[in-house]
């Protein structure tokens, strides 16, 4: 086990019983060629009546029994520091959310300016989650990820002076061209900065259907450098002070993300936004995909929901298991085969079983190796 407690004092029960907002923007300026996400490049006109088409989406759900104040916000995209400082202000004026809220905004380094950083600050963000992926120009080409020179120093002034000391890194590995000394030397850099970040997100690449990447074999990623550079990730961030909380998540002592940590642990969340996926009320949906189908739907006064699961018993305790398995908390001993400790890929925490760092690489096999229960609910 890491003795670096990326949970800290958290108190789990609290965040696993809280309520978080998730508000999708899908706007971005370029899109990465690994990218499946529900985002479009050529729809800037359209931000500010999407955003009133959000906030009537947010006011529709204020009327729901299971709404109450969020504890956490997350604005995730896309690239939402493409908003302007009103529509940020315009979307947590609607969300409400509670005094203590942890609320994060996704934004790129290229359009992470003061103006826009001191303004949410002053709105009450207080967590923001950088998108870099790599610091080598040459792995960004390899992604089809655009830099500009300087950009990342200028949103970290930006940060700096707004006094927003509680930020993420996104990083990603495994991309065309890219050598474990290139790894590192991004890692170490993200680091080394005079105020470093207090978490960060290490993702292997991943091919999906679709994208241009998928077209493009000779970019694809190799599977035992992918587990090498995160074997590396893992010491170099216990190292530098990092406890891991989920496979491709690390925080200083205390600085989890509260609100995924939330989903993971079964918390109920309202995802709004074309494609956005909610928790609430026993139900897991999602809305429509296309931003013109979800801005139609709303127009209309309609609900935006596109698909909706009731889960039950068993199928609903085994997901649970899957999304909690791959966090620090672990999943209890007796949900999971004894094996799993024989073949080193969990170890024993008081009453749970957790990941060790071969069951982390091999997460998907462990989790095929647990045994929900039938009835019982695990929340
Ligand atoms: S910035 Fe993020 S959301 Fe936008 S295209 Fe790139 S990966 Fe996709």
């Amino acid at each position: 086990m890491d003795e670096i407690s990326a949970l800290g004092e958290i108190d789990l029960k609290a965040v696993a019983g809280g309520f978080g907002l998730y508000v999708h923007i899908p706007f971005c300026t370029t899109r990465c060629d690994y990218c499946a996400f529900a985002t479009w490049t050529d729809r800037e006109n359209m931000i500010d009546d999407y955003v009133k088409l959000l906030c009537s989406e947010i006011y529709r759900a204020r009327r729901e029994e299971y709404w109450r104040n969020p504890e956490t916000v997350f604005l995730g995209g896309g690239t939402p520091s493409l908003l302007n400082v009103d529509q940020v202000e315009m979307i947590l004026e609607a969300a409400q959310p509670s005094s203590s809220a942890e609320i994060t905004i996704e934004c790129n380094p290229e359009s992470t300016t003061s103006h826009f950083v001191r303004g949410i600050a002053r709105l009450g963000v207080n967590r923001i989650s950088l998108g870099v992926q790599s610091r080598k120009e040459h792995v960004l080409h390899g992604l089809g990820r655009t830099s500009h020179d300087g950009a990342l120093e200028r949103a970290l002034d930006a940060l700096c002076s707004a006094g927003i000391a509680n930020y993420n890194v996104d990083l990603i590995y495994g991309g065309a061209g890219e050598s474990t000394q290139d790894f590192v030397e991004s890692l170490v850099e993200v680091l080394s900065f005079e105020r470093p970040p207090t978490h960060i997100s290490a993702y292997a690449l991943t091919v999906e259907a679709g994208t241009p990447l998928a077209k493009s074999q000779d970019r694809h990623p190799d599977d035992d450098l992918q587990a090498e550079r995160y074997e590396i990730a893992q010491t170099l961030l216990h190292e530098y002070g990092y406890g891991w909380y989920e496979i491709s998540n690390w925080a200083q002592q205390g600085f989890a993300c509260r609100h995924n940590l939330s989903c993971w642990l079964g918390g109920e969340y309202l995802g709004v936004g074309c494609a956005a996926h909610s928790h609430v009320a026993g139900e897991r949906s999602a809305n429509a995909f296309s931003i013109d189908r979800y801005m139609e739907l709303i127009g209309q006064g309609k609900s935006a929901r596109a698909k909706c699961e009731r889960l039950i018993g068993r199928e609903h305790n085994q997901e649970l298991l899957e999304l909690a398995l791959r966090t620090v908390v672990g999943v209890p001993i007796s949900c999971i085969d004894e094996s799993v400790f024989n073949d080193g890929l969990m170890e024993r925490a008081g009453e749970q079983a957790v990941l060790t760092l071969r069951g982390r690489l091999l997460a998907n096999e462990v989790a095929m190796r647990i045994e929900a229960p039938l009835e019982e609910s695990l929340r």
